[in-house]
């Protein structure tokens, strides 16, 4: 008898394994479609549905929209991957695709572990991350639960099963794949929605070599609300169902390297890796407390009350500590460091001058240059210390720079604060 979870033999292709049955009594095929969903509840997954694997050609047509406009900014890896509408370029011999969902702890329910997180709760000093990186890194955690699936689908169906599990990084339209299935309609803000269940869920796709009956693909559910589109604090929709990836929290904190586009800065807040508020605010997440969040991607309590000023400092090995295991590794250290100073300076705390001041010393433009954004932002008028040392600090800053950029946002930050003495 194997190891549950671990696939006896896995092939040369990448991806995709064997999974031989550890049983000699399979299920009738009639009954493989509620075998398959109570062995994915016992595993932990909330919701279970089954998928053709013929192209998503409505929704393939929609991806290369988004791709045209250049809506998915620097993440060139969206447009090498193709169209990603057809499931069986992942694995040829696939007959069905398995999807799944594992609820992490979201919205109302986050809130009360991040006031037990931290004593002052959601206080102008901590860092806000988005829910579902608080925990583990999902990928391994639903990778992990998509083997034990695989393995149970061998088992029950009573011969070798090939299967390929995909996490988010495969090519593939995982929204679609999970409407097709019948487990989420996709949203006005693009998101997978149950209903009754929400939206603070990670997906899992598993492609199996065994034919099983779909589902019924879900039809829209959002009717006339658009409040998603509406709070949106960089206004990145442009249009209900079409994000512009470039305007969005989550792509400007994890997925882009470069310079934040200072009209976007303000709006960011205190995120410093993603952004909820599209699914804090969507009303079928009032329903999503009444389903247990997965134990395995329970936040670490750390993540919680993240103090902004350490991350804004944050050594090469306390980087290394903080990102270890966690979907955090996305972002480098200056990235993170570039977020927390924006976020230092969104929340106008006088108090964050002397942190900022010493983070104009490092080594990174990336980080002066937001510093140096930081520090204009902040209230300073009738502080007359703190004015002249942060002016003092600018001033040298836009004189000795060696990069353009970095000397001007010391030149704006300056300029905004001469008008405070
Ligand atoms: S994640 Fe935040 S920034 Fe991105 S679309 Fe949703 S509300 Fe807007
Ligand atoms: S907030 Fe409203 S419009 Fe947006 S996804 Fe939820 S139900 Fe749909």
């Amino acid at each position: 008898m194997s190891d549950p979870g671990l696939p006896t033999s896995p092939t040369e292709r990448a991806g995709v394994a064997r999974y031989e049955p550890r049983t000699l009594s399979p299920r009738p095929t009639a009954e493989w479609r509620a075998s398959i969903v109570a062995a994915a509840t016992e595993i932990g997954f909330a919701r279970t549905g089954f998928a053709p694997v013929t192209p998503y050609a409505e929704a393939g047509a929609h991806f290369r929209e988004f791709l045209a406009h250049a809506r998915h900014g620097a993440m060139g890896y969206l447009e090498r991957y193709g169209l990603r509408n057809a499931p069986r370029t992942l694995l040829p011999e696939a007959q069905t695709l398995i999807s799944v969902a594992l609820p992490y702890a979201g919205g109302s329910r986050l809130v009360q572990l991040r006031k037990r997180g931290s004593a002052l709760g959601q206080s102008s000093g901590e860092a806000v991350i988005a829910a579902y990186a608080l925990g583990p890194d999902y990928h391994r955690v639903v990778k992990t639960k998509l083997a034990e699936l695989a393995q149970a689908c061998a088992d029950i169906v009573g011969r070798a099963v090939l299967a390929r599990s995909c996490v988010d990084t495969a090519p593939l339209l995982e929204r679609e794949a999970a409407r097709q299935a019948g487990v989420g309609f996709i949203g006005k803000s693009t998101m997978s929605i149950i209903p009754g269940a929400g939206s603070y869920f990670l997906s899992g796709e598993l492609l199996v070599d065994a034919s099983i009956e779909p589902g019924t693909p879900l039809p829209d559910g959002c009717g006339r609300c658009r409040l998603c589109l509406d709070a949106c604090p960089t206004g990145a929709f442009v249009d209900a169902y079409t994000l512009d990836a470039r305007r969005c929290i989550a792509y400007l904190t994890i997925e882009h390297r470069g310079v934040i586009p200072r009209e976007l800065r303000r709006p960011i807040g205190a995120r410093v890796f993603g952004c909820d508020v599209c699914q804090d605010v969507c009303p079928y997440n009032a329903a999503a407390d009444k389903h247990p969040a997965s134990p395995a991607l329970a936040p670490r309590p750390e993540l919680l009350g993240l103090s902004l000023r350490d991350l804004l400092m944050l050594s090469a090995a306390g980087y290394r500590r903080l990102v270890r295991g966690s979907a955090l590794e996305r972002a480098t250290r200056r990235m993170l460091q570039r977020n927390a100073a924006v976020a230092l300076g969104n929340s106008r705390d006088p108090g964050a001058t002397v942190v900022l001041r010493a983070a104009l010393g490092s080594s990174s433009d990336l980080v002066r240059g937001h510093v140096a954004w930081a520090l204009g932002e902040l209230p300073l008028a009738g502080l007359t210390a703190e004015l002249a040392e942060c002016s003092r600090a600018l001033a040298s800053l836009a004189r000795h720079d060696p990069m353009t950029w970095v000397r001007d946002e010391a030149e704006e930050s300056l300029a905004a604060l001469s008008k405070l003495g």
